[in-house]
This record gives C-alpha cells, structure tokens and sequence, in this order.
C-alpha cells in the first residue's frame, strides 16, 4: 500500500498535513471516535492522548516538570500499579517514553523492542497491560533515524538468527515504500513500520482486539523526532472490524 509522505521541510507532516492519511488509514483500519468511550471509572482515551501530549511538550520544550519518583511515590507503587497509558517503542537509548512524555514511577506501562517490532513476548506484555493492568490506550512508537529501519533497508547478509529476525519483521515495511524517494526513504519505512505494528498488534492478539472492538482501549501510533523531541500522533485507532492487513504484511 502506498505511503502517505510529507512534503520536505514539513515537520510532522505525516501527521499534521490537512490532506494527511492516518497511520490507521494507511492498513485500513477503520477509525471510530466511539472508541474513545471509555469505561467511567478510567480516564478515557482522549485524556491520556491531552496527558501525553502535554508531557511531551514540556520536554520538547526544555520545561520538563520533576516526576514523582521519590519515597512516598514508591511506597504507594509498593501496593500496586496504575499506568495510563502503554507505550510501545524502540529500544534505541534516544527514545525513552518516560522522559519524552515527562512521566514519573508507574505512570507509564513501556514495553520496548528494536525497531517496535510486535513479537509474541511484546504482544504478551501489551495483553497483560491492558487486560490486568487497565491501561485504556496503546501507543506504538517509532522515532526520526531508527537505527533498526535502517538496517533492514541496508542489509543484505546474515548478521544471525536474532537480529535477522528483527530485520525480517521490519521486511514489510522496506518493501512497501521501495519506491520512494531515496531523501523521503528512511522516515517513509518508518512511519510504515509504525503502520504494520500497529496492525499486528490487533491482527495477532484476540484480546486486544475484544478490547479494542468493545470500546475499553483504544491504539494511537506515533512518531518522535529527535531533536525537536516532538511526538506527533495518529488519528486513534478504533474498531477492528475492518482491518485488512494482508500477508505479505504480517511479521510472521
Ligand atoms: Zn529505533
């Protein structure tokens, strides 16, 4: 499927354009604001996407608050956890959700991998955070540079059975945006990276996806950029009674 890619120079513009195709859009999956009816004695997902974006516009802004991490915030998180958000994202050292998200102890659920790739460990972590956990949103989040995207655009060899498995799952993604620009090439794998692991994420586990149809948690994917240390997010995912991630997109 084609890639939606912004025009150069346009900061977020995958996500921000007026003319712009949501990462949702982009696999199919239909997009409900009926998904953003939460369960009333949660915050709804409206709510954590305004609490995510407000933490990571005091972070872009060099106006990061101090988290509560100090011995009355641990002697509660003692008793028991409440996250409000789950975030999948790369395991590269620039991209930690807690600090871009200005978020402190047991705030976020962070569930990371190289290149967000959704395997069955990273599925399993998710179904535990949304289902035992309660988190009513999932964010999928890759970043500007992905070192992992890159590697799956550049390399030809083996470099063994773990870390061509990883390049395999991000295979999809360099695959479907072969035919881009070589400047535009890099962000467009990325954002496609997003895309299919979002799609996994609801194509491969059943309980998400009960959650995600009956309206208790709702998925956003994501895009941080380095330097600006801005996040710009996907329209919300909604229901999934239309997803149509076809094979030749599935990790597995
Ligand atoms: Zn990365």
């Amino acid at each position: 499927m084609k890639q939606s890619i912004p025009a150069k120079g346009q900061a977020g513009g995958w996500f921000r354009s007026s003319n712009r195709r949501s990462l949702a859009g982009a696999v199919g999956i239909l997009l409900s604001a009926s998904s953003l009816t939460l369960a009333l004695d949660g915050p709804s997902a409206s709510d954590v996407l305004a609490r995510l974006k407000a933490g990571n516009e005091r972070f872009a802004t060099d106006a990061s608050s101090v988290p509560p991490i100090d011995r009355g915030r641990r002697a509660v998180l003692a008793k028991g956890q409440s996250p409000f958000a789950t975030v999948l994202s790369c395991a590269d050292s620039r991209v930690p959700p807690e600090i871009v998200f200005n978020t402190g102890l047991g705030d976020l659920f962070v569930v990371r991998a190289a290149g967000e790739v959704v395997d069955r460990s990273v599925l399993a972590s998710i179904e535990y955070a949304v289902e035992h956990v309660h988190t009513p949103v999932v964010v999928v989040m890759g970043h500007e540079f992905c070192g992992a995207v890159t590697a799956a655009i550049e390399t030809t060899t083996s470099l063994g059975p773990n870390l061509d498995f990883m390049l395999n799952a991000i295979k999809p993604a360099v695959t479907r945006t072969a035919t881009v620009a070589q400047k535009e090439r890099l962000k467009a794998a990325i954002l496609a990276n997003v895309d299919i692991a979002v799609n996994d994420t609801l194509t491969q586990s059943t309980i998400l996806r009960h959650l995600v149809d009956e309206g208790t948690v709702t998925i956003f994917g994501a895009y941080y950029e380095l330097e600006s240390g801005r996040v710009t997010f996907s329209q919300p995912v909604g229901r999934t009674s239309t997803v149509h991630a076809t094979a030749t997109e599935s990790r597995r």
